[in-house]
């Protein structure tokens, strides 16, 4: 019997008494712990009825227990569709429906709200709160702590992940085993992680950041996590003297640099930070390395492909890169319009095919079509261009370009001189509606603290680096930019908050 994430991953630890998760609060789970775990709830899955390649949707606050509900369901070959803790209900009813999931697993405040969206679909309903307890942990009492691992190939499927929807719908992207182990195995050999690696794990664990990247190298490479409900920059501090290496979404960055505790000291036996999800600035790479002496390793990745590309552990980490493709990993950037390749240098989709591209969305046929190609390149949906030393330049969301009176633009050109000015802590460009142009460039601002911008001086002092049809028609400042938990900036949201700028 085989089933390759299962046998890889988890079955190299079983009856391990080596820690695999601690708690901030010093609790541990061993590795046996963990896998009896993920053995009794395997069982109960199987006791309620779902079937080898079912779904099952899971919406709970990220605990010990909720990862080990990943593991069961490898194990039991059941497909895992983690849901983001922050979907109301109504979100979540689509997910359920749109999966066919057969059991919707959720913390017990949600009970309530999600038990009608479970019946209407036939899928039944189990909690799971944040201490682990709730309906699910009574049947799994009684369980046997070993279960038989339920054969799977590599083609078959594991999870369901759906993207973000950071520019539209989320779409439930078919992720197989094969996808999973490729991407685990190239980064643990690209970011040289060991067993005497620890990680600090601050993400989300219904994301591919946190579920994948980082549990599944922790797994393969025998790493040891130091697992944290939440990104909590007191905790982060208090535990990092004990780790060797963290992986966090931009925000975390700048989140420590705004915290005078984090030293030089502090960090000085870190071996590695990594950081994605989210484009980090250059601004928060020269800080970081100004005060900690380490460079952040950016890599690109997405829900339907993992990892994508990534700086070098050794060579040079370039700022405002994401360096370069992962062994087996293919990317070319080509014509929007005729899919033809592009010079090197130039602007265009960002492709990428590789054993770590997904199997195509689920029940979406036309977009799959739209978007993974007969020969297995996946159009990313992100624009780049890759350098003259062969470094890929994210510069940005092809549904985020603005096209006026018929010109491209990049917002990230005109966002990169906006952060250099004086008192701007960061930018966001978009484009809204505009009765003579199409669309036209609103930029918005926000301060650094304290500082007061002056909106004219400022205008006047970027439009000399700018072809006139880039020039900003207005600029505005707000506190923050909406940002989801991964810390992506909701460019939607924005356009549609000053679509009547101008008409
Ligand atoms: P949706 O596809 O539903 O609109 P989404 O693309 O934001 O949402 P995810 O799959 O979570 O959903 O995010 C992948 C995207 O995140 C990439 O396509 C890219 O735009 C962005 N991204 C990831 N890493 C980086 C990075 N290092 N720099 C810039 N952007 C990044
Ligand atoms: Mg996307």
């Amino acid at each position: 019997m085989t089933n390759p994430l299962y046998d890889t991953l988890f079955k190299q630890h079983q009856g391990k008494t080596t820690v695999f998760l601690e708690l901030a609060d010093g609790t541990v789970f061993t590795h046996r712990d963990f896998l009896e775990l993920a053995a009794k709830y395997a069982h109960v899955f199987t006791q309620l009825g779902v079937k080898p390649g079912e779904r099952v949707a899971v919406q709970i606050e990220k605990s010990p227990q909720a990862l080990a509900i990943y593991a069961a369901c490898v194990q039991a070959g059941i497909v895992f569709l983690p849901l983001n803790t922050a979907y109301t209900a109504d979100e979540v009813s689509y997910f359920v429906e749109n999966s066919g999931a057969r059991v919707v697993l959720c913390d017990g405040k949600r009970s309530e709200a999600l038990a009608p969206i479970a019946k209407a679909s036939g899928a039944l309903l189990e909690t799971m709160h944040s201490d682990g307890s709730g309906s699910f942990a009574v049947r799994a009492e009684a369980m046997a702590s070993a279960f038989s691992t339920v054969e799977r190939s590599e083609d078959d499927l594991a999870a369901f992940l759906y993207t973000s929807g950071t520019t539209g719908r989320s779409k439930g992207a078919m992720l197989s085993q094969g996808n999973l182990l490729s991407n685990c195995k190239a980064l643990v050999t690209e970011w040289a992680f060991t067993s005497d690696d620890v990680l600090l794990h601050a993400l989300p664990i219904f994301h591919t950041h946190g579920l994948f990247v980082a549990t599944n190298i922790a797994l393969l490479a025998d790493s040891k996590i130091i697992f944290m409900p939440k990104f909590d920059v007191d905790v982060i501090i208090a535990q990092m003297p004990r780790a060797t290496t963290m992986m966090g979404v931009p925000t975390f960055y700048t989140r420590l640099l705004d915290d005078k505790r984090f030293t030089k000291e502090l960090a000085q036996h870190m071996r590695l930070f990594i950081s994605g999800s989210a484009p980090l600035l250059a601004e928060t790479h020269v800080q970081f390395e100004k005060r900690t002496g380490h460079r952040i390793l950016e890599r690109y990745g997405m829900t339907e492909t993992n990892m994508n590309t990534s700086n070098p552990y050794t060579g040079e980490r370039r700022a405002g890169t994401v360096g370069f493709p992962l062994p087996g990993v293919e990317v070319k950037i080509t014509d929007s319009k005729t899919g033809a390749t592009l010079p090197q240098g130039e602007i265009g989709e960002i492709e990428v095919r590789g054993p770590n591209v997904f199997k195509g969305y689920w029940q979406m046929p036309e977009k799959t079509a739209e978007e993974l190609r007969e020969d297995g390149f996946f159009i990313t949906g992100d624009l780049g261009q890759i350098d003259e030393d062969g470094y890929l330049h994210i510069v940005g969301r092809n549904k985020d370009l603005i096209i006026s009176g018929g010109y491209n633009i990049y917002p990230k050109e005109i966002e990169l001189l906006l952060d250099e000015v004086d008192g701007v802590l960061e930018s966001a460009v978009v484009g809204v509606p505009h009765p003579d142009f199409g669309e036209t460039v609103v930029g918005i601002l926000v301060a650094e603290a304290d500082a007061q911008l002056d909106l004219d001086a400022i205008q006047k002092n970027i439009v000399t680096s700018l072809a006139r049809f880039k020039h900003p028609q207005k600029l505005i400042v707000v506190p923050e930019l909406p940002r989801n938990t991964m810390g992506k900036v909701q460019k939607k949201a924005l356009r549609e908050q000053y679509k009547g700028l101008f008409t």
